[in-house]
């Protein structure tokens, strides 16, 4: 699978392949609507509609008009406008900037998947990459689903990413520097504070205190909770 990145800003679009790589896709970038429209935009591409030389917006309608591959446009923060026009062109999905990268790669996968390109993505053979079961959770990748006997608990993208990556690797311990990395790509500044209201959260929506243990000074992990006494 090969992701065409369309971006002008070489500090997001380095990054951005990179993750790409690492999630298992093939990419490559380029920085204006001409080269997008020149290029060959492979199985997704992934539009910056804030491009210098045209309006993102007509480079998806003119891609559109050629081919049916999939886009996802990238907009700005609240530009509401961007993101109806967007679709209104034919764009499959979108995201807004700034991202994480586990929703970016969440989002492709499931663009894909809709749009029947399902059978190759990366991680389609890759059943344990997919699914965690830690006793009575299952944390379910591909679905973007988690499980608490049976019943499904409706966690906010934030919540499922920090949850996603205790399940990783169950019982092991990820540090709170991790955790800020991957859930909140580094992004976040302030207190880390935040970590510990989102395991609140996440503690409470899945029944049970004990799933999500603290190891104090260090970080989290994620432990089976065993029924009855
Ligand atoms: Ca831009």
């Amino acid at each position: 699978m090969h992701v065409l990145v369309v971006e002008d800003d070489p500090g997001i679009a380095t990054p951005l392949v990179g993750v790409l790589e690492r999630a298992g896709f093939s990419a490559s970038h380029v920085a204006t609507g001409r080269e997008a429209l020149a290029a060959d935009p492979g199985d997704l591409v992934l539009l910056d509609l804030g491009l210098p030389d045209m309006d993102g917006v007509d480079v998806c309608r003119r891609l559109r008009e050629r081919s049916a591959v999939p886009i996802i446009v990238v907009t700005a923060r609240g530009d509401e406008v961007d993101r109806v026009v967007g679709l209104e062109v034919g764009a499959d999905d979108y995201v807004v900037k700034p991202f994480g990268k586990r929703e970016l790669v969440a989002r492709i996968r499931a663009v894909l998947r809709r749009t029947g390109g399902a059978a190759s993505t990366p991680d389609e053979h890759d059943e344990t990459a997919d699914r965690t079961v830690v006793g009575s959770l299952v944390v379910d990748r591909r679905a973007h689903r988690v499980l608490v006997a049976d019943a499904e608990v409706a966690l906010t993208p934030t919540e499922f990413d920090l949850l996603e990556l205790l399940a990783r690797d169950p019982g092991a311990v990820v540090r709170r520097s991790e955790i800020l990395d991957e859930v909140w790509d580094g992004e976040w500044y302030g207190p880390t504070r935040t970590i510990d209201v989102h395991v609140a959260a996440l503690r409470r929506k899945l029944g049970d205190a004990g799933w999500i243990e603290t190891v104090r000074g260090v970080g989290f992990r994620l432990a089976a909770v065993t029924d009855g006494p």
